[in-house]
């Protein structure tokens, strides 16, 4: 895990609107305790059986803002709904609507991010642009959905310049769109990231160390 002076550091050269998510995912309650004693509040969760255990041991600290970044299987989506206040993996246009109609039962508004694919990658989720486009005025008329961003995850096989050229066509897409957040950057890749107009970056094992579980 890293130093607060390194942590303190590192959000300092952040510009202005660009935030820092940290994926505790694979790692113990005490280690978030101590970045919240950094002052972090943002953390994200990929699996929901591993984060309500750590949401409920952590529920004293009711600053703290739970992120789903995970693949979201349908039958989990009432217990995402209930726990977490963002999603940010949300990948189909049925995915969608079960959140929002899920959400109205539970009195919930989650901030919604919208995956994309904007190269082929038959590993990762998410929506092609020309489905997006398409599906664009249902998106926008379901209720329940707070719709604040695009997020995306390139290849891993990409260098840093194709990788820059994806995040940059996320970025113009979320602003055609009208969407404010563009979720993108991970440990590998958040400088590219930042270039080209992040605003959430998602870093795991930069801030926690290698994964334990
Ligand atoms: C695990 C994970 C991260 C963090 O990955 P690091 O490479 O450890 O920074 C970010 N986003 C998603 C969707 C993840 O699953």
């Amino acid at each position: 895990m890293i130093l607060f002076n390194e942590f303190k550091n590192l959000k300092d050269s952040l510009p202005l609107g660009v935030s820092l998510l940290a994926v505790s995912k694979g790692h113990h309650q005490e280690s978030i305790r101590k970045f919240f004693g950094y002052g972090q509040l943002d953390f994200g969760e990929s699996r929901l059986q591993e984060a309500i255990p750590k949401i409920n041991d952590l529920n004293d600290l009711t600053q703290l803002r739970w992120h789903f970044v995970g693949t979201l299987q349908k039958n989990k989506v009432r217990g995402v709904v209930r726990e977490f206040d963002f999603i940010h993996s949300v990948d189909s246009l049925s995915l969608i609507e079960r959140i929002s109609r899920i959400s109205q039962e539970e009195q919930k508004t989650p901030n919604i991010f919208l995956q994309v694919k904007l190269t082929e990658d038959p590993k990762k989720g998410g929506f092609i642009k020309q489905d997006l486009l398409k599906s664009w005025p249902q998106i926008v008329s379901l209720k329940n959905i707070n719709l604040i961003g695009l997020m995306t995850i390139p290849p891993i096989a990409f260098n840093s310049n194709q990788k820059k050229d994806l995040f940059c066509e996320c970025r113009n897409l979320a602003n055609y769109l009208g969407l404010k957040d563009c979720s993108m950057g991970m440990s590998n890749d958040w400088l590219e990231a930042v270039e080209e107009g992040s605003t959430w970056l998602r870093l795991g094992s930069l801030l926690f160390g290698k994964r334990q579980t």
